[in-house]
């Protein structure tokens, strides 16, 4: 099977599942399914915890029989147990683009190219540009849909924090309050949860791109912090982004992580550069793995393994030899002062620093003029 005819059995199956949720129950879809060819398809699909791990593996040539069937067609929409977060452009070459690349402390959303992930504030307006290499049907979707990043979290829906929850109860009204992704700036909007997962989803209604630009802006919001306690709760989620018919038919999917914090900026630049580190550590490891090599990567290991500083090195101890009792005191006092920073309390910093920034403003008396140090030793 050719990754193509993957997808496209994977999104016919998706499509079958939504179809079979909002109507029926489970049970009643079961009786209407022929039971006799479909019972492995069956057993893979249901969301009951005996899911078939040999799912991918099963022959999807027998789902289509049971969609084929008539009294199916006409079903509402299913949902994925556990939605497929690979990309699929399909016939329209759906594409995503974000345009905000900046790391600079300010900036409110940013994209890293590099790890596919988005670094937002809580509640900030994310633009993400919807490029298609031809205009879909009529009456097409596009959709959030926000999901757990790691296979032990996946199963459970992403929803917004109780704290979060609440103060939208009191301000925004109950509509969409636990809903994690907002759309703003559509009246179109809408808000789905899935009867059967619970899984929540925004969708607006897909519009041409205005004349000269390339694609459709949406915007994002996400309400509640990665870090929110009863919500995310530090684990890291993906938004999946998806074109659809208006009757929920896939027509193609974008994936990206999404970090909602404080400093988007700051850690993006932190996450890049570990992830950059990471990729230097292995491919500097395969080249000490080469033969003959060793002599050219460390001829001096014993000298370089004094001078290195790396992250994993704040709790270690170094040894530096000093010359000379003054310039021995001098680097004590700025050593022993950091380590008194250390063991000082947020609060007072802040007070010091305040008091360092009054004493700035204050400029000497014309009649008393500060004498600097050097001007003594001169007349000395
Ligand atoms: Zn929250």
């Amino acid at each position: 099977m050719s990754e193509l005819e993957i997808s496209m059995s994977q999104d016919t199956f998706e499509r079958f599942w939504n179809n079979a949720g909002s109507n029926m129950d489970l049970n009643h879809l079961l009786a209407e399914l022929p039971r006799a060819d479909s019972d492995a398809w069956l057993t893979a699909a249901l969301p009951n915890g005996t899911f078939n791990e040999n799912f991918d593996d099963l022959e999807f040539s027998e789902a289509p029989a049971a969609l084929m069937s008539p009294g199916l067609d006409s079903l509402p929409p299913p949902a994925a147990v556990v939605p497929s977060t690979s990309d699929y452009p399909g016939e329209y070459g759906f594409q995503l683009r974000f345009n905000q690349s900046s790391t600079t402390k300010s900036v409110t959303s940013t994209y890293s190219t590099s790890l596919n992930k988005l670094y937002c504030q809580l509640a900030k307006t994310c633009p993400v540009d919807v490029l298609l290499e031809k205009g879909p049907p009529q009456g097409a979707v596009l959709r959030a849909t926000p999901i757990y990043k790691k296979p032990e979290h996946v199963s459970e829906v992403v929803l917004r924090c109780p704290h979060h929850q609440n103060i939208a109860e009191n301000n925004e009204g109950v509509a969409h309050r636990s809903h994690l992704i907002r759309m703003e700036g559509s009246q179109r909007a809408q808000y789905l949860e899935d009867p059967n997962t619970k899984r929540q989803s925004v969708t607006v209604p897909y519009e041409t791109p205005q004349l000269g630009s390339e694609g459709t802006t949406v915007l994002l919001n996400f309400m509640c912090n990665s870090s929110c306690m009863g919500g995310m709760n530090r684990r890291p989620i993906l938004t999946i982004m998806t074109l659809e018919t208006h009757d929920g038919q896939v027509l193609g999917r974008r994936c990206f992580e999404v970090r909602v914090c404080a400093c988007p900026g700051r850690d993006r630049k932190t996450e890049e550069e570990n992830s950059n580190k990471k990729n230097l550590k292995t491919a500097s490891g395969i080249k000490r793995k080469s033969p003959g090599m060793e002599s050219q990567v460390a001829p001096n290991a014993e000298s370089s393994k004094k001078i290195k500083i790396d992250s994993s090195s704040e709790e270690e101890i170094f040894i530096l030899q000093i010359r000379g009792r003054d310039r021995f005191n001098m680097l004590k006092t700025i050593n022993d002062s950091l380590e008194l920073m250390d063991l000082m309390p947020a609060a007072d910093k802040d007070k010091y620093r305040q008091k360092r920034t009054f004493r700035n403003f204050i400029k000497p008396s014309p009649g008393k003029r500060l004498l600097q140090k050097d001007e003594k030793t001169d007349t000395d």
